[in-house]
């Protein structure tokens, strides 16, 4: 088997992640596994330049392969926003519920539908070798916030092709078609041989 340390203290993202590299040679290491959990500062302009930032900063520590990724929601009518800032949208420390509203509120006075899509990097890094895949899901902001599942800006989002928000439908369903499963199923067919 070959290892690749997952530089991610989300568990959420750790099981989906060791679930698409199921039965191939990689064995996929948690930072819990290593007992380091490091707040890694994401400062980079583009989904691309944080998940490679976090790739970066595990690599430097453990000279082992590493795979990384960074997500965030992009609304067209927000010019992007919250794009790279969508964990901190309303503030640093803010909660899911504060970037909701703040989103909700930032929408007013636009028209339906607001179309939007989360978006997802995936990276890989070795000592020899750099490789990048990106994912998104399509779909629109809805101006009430709806179920229980999931995090972040799932209960306003609604994914094209369905009437339930991410927050609404099954997880095992939200994980087949997210932004992460697309970036990583294509980060997956690049390394498994
Ligand atoms: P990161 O990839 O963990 O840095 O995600 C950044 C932020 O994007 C999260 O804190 C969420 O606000 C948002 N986000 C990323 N993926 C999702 C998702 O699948 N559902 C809802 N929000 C998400």
């Amino acid at each position: 088997m070959k290892e690749v340390i997952f530089a991610s203290g989300n568990k959420g993202k750790i099981s989906e992640v060791i679930k698409i590299f199921g039965g191939s040679e990689f064995k996929i290491i948690s930072l819990y596994d290593l007992g380091y959990v490091p707040d890694i500062i994401e400062d980079g302009e583009t989904f691309e330049d944080n998940a490679k930032i976090k790739a970066e900063f595990i690599f430097k520590k453990y000279g082992k392969p590493v795979i990384a990724d960074d997500s965030g929601l992009v609304v067209e009518q927000l010019n992007g926003e919250p794009g790279v800032y969508s964990a901190r949208y309303a503030g640093e420390n803010c909660t899911y519920d504060d970037n909701n509203k703040k989103l909700l509120k930032a929408l007013e006075g636009f028209k339906e539908p607001h179309i939007a899509k989360f978006v997802c990097c995936a990276v890989y890094l070795d000592q020899s070798s750099y490789i990048c895949e990106m994912g998104e899901v399509d779909g629109s902001i809805i101006s009430d916030i709806r179920g229980n599942h999931g995090f972040g800006y799932d209960p306003i989002f609604l994914p094209e092709g369905f009437d339930k928000t991410l927050a609404e439908i099954d997880i095992d369903l939200k994980n087949s078609i997210s932004h992460r499963a697309r970036a990583f199923n294509k980060l997956r067919s690049r390394l498994v041989k």
